[in-house]
């Protein structure tokens, strides 16, 4: 990625990256979202300022990122991609300060990640565009200060809830991504089989979308998915069948859960008996970190009311129990 600026093998072309929109217009769903940031991107050229600094939150692959990049665009300006885990010290942060030029954009992905004493610096640089280091220690120490070209700060997270609130309020716009309808996921997969180069049927986009979690990023992997299967399995030709049978062969089920997410809900019902259980109990019972579990895993199960959170710890409800053909055991209601 550009943020660890590691050397990876060459691959070919990232499908995620050639299957991103390189514009708002070619976005689908979030109108809403989208309608507000087109009024602000307006009013900020108008005035020929920055635009104001955005916040993101939702579950990943909801279009995050997409977003950062497209903003950029529309606005005619560069954008740098940091990461909240990679900013350790305030050192780390530096280089992308005294690079923004005068309305360019700064992304900071997982935000909620940086350090508090990161966080800091983030406070000045986004409501002044100044930075105050330190420099030395003890009696030699003098402070620099620097000032910055006005910039736009772009933060995402998936745990909107974990960032301060000094941090939170320096956001002048802060927009929450929900999930994409069967509509919207079709129309994605419908608008991406086209630059691939396939043929898909609206009968077989709707099963792809079904099948997504409600999750472009999600819907992207599984057409792709499906391309390959079709192409080797069946000339090429995809229809529903076919996607049904692809999906189906790397775990993928009709509510659109895959394996983790299956084996989530079975460690709860077998080894939990349903729960109320707590979610560090789930995660080192299944091997997994916590974490993963609470951003990729639990959303859309609580979503599909397979899930309930409750103040003693996840307990599985009678869907889940019929979705994964269990018999539920008696058990006093929490
Ligand atoms: P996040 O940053 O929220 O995890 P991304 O922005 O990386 O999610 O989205 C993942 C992929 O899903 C993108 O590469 C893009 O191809 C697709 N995607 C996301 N949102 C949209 C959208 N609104 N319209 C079309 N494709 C989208």
């Amino acid at each position: 990625s550009i943020a660890d600026g590691g050397e990876e093998p060459d691959r070919g072309p990232d499908p995620d990256v050639t299957l991103r929109p390189q514009r708002m217009a070619e976005m689908v769903g979030q109108q809403d979202v989208i309608e507000r940031l087109r009024i602000a991107i307006d009013a900020a050229q108008v005035r020929g300022e920055p635009l104001g600094h955005i916040l993101f939150d939702g579950p990943p692959g909801l279009g995050k990122t997409t977003f950062a990049t497209v903003i950029p665009s529309e606005m005619n300006t560069t954008v740098q991609m940091a990461n909240g885990a990679g900013l350790k010290a305030p050192r780390d942060l530096l280089p992308y300060l005294t690079n923004v030029s005068r309305g360019s954009v700064l992304f900071i992905d997982e935000i909620h990640r940086v350090p508090r004493a990161i966080e800091e610096y983030l406070y000045t640089a986004m409501e002044d565009f100044r930075i105050d280091i330190v420099l030395g220690e003890g009696v030699n120490a003098r402070t620099l200060n620097l000032s910055l070209e006005p910039f736009t700060l772009i933060g995402a997270t998936t745990r909107a809830g974990m960032l301060t609130a000094p941090l939170r309020d320096r956001f002048q716009i802060r927009e929450h991504l929900g999930w994409y309808t069967r509509n919207e996921l079709a129309e994605i997969v419908q608008r991406n089989s086209k630059k691939l180069n396939i043929e898909v049927d609206p009968i077989s986009a709707g099963v792809i979308a079904d099948r997504s979690r409600s999750t472009p990023r999600l819907a992207n992997n599984r057409l792709l998915w499906v391309r390959d299967y079709a192409q080797s399995k069946a000339n090429g030709n995809v229809e529903a069948r076919i996607c049904e049978a692809a999906l189906d062969m790397i775990g993928i089920d009709h509510l659109g859960l895959d394996k983790q997410d299956r084996n989530y809900l079975d460690t709860l019902m077998r080894v939990f008996l349903g729960g109320p259980a707590g979610l560090d109990a789930i995660a080192h019972t299944m091997n997994v970190s916590s974490d993963t579990l609470e951003d990729e895993v639990e959303p859309f199960l609580l979503r599909s009311e397979l899930l309930v959170r409750t103040r003693r710890g996840r307990l599985a409800t009678p869907k889940a129990f019929e979705h994964m053909k269990r018999e539920m055991p008696d058990r006093p209601l929490p």
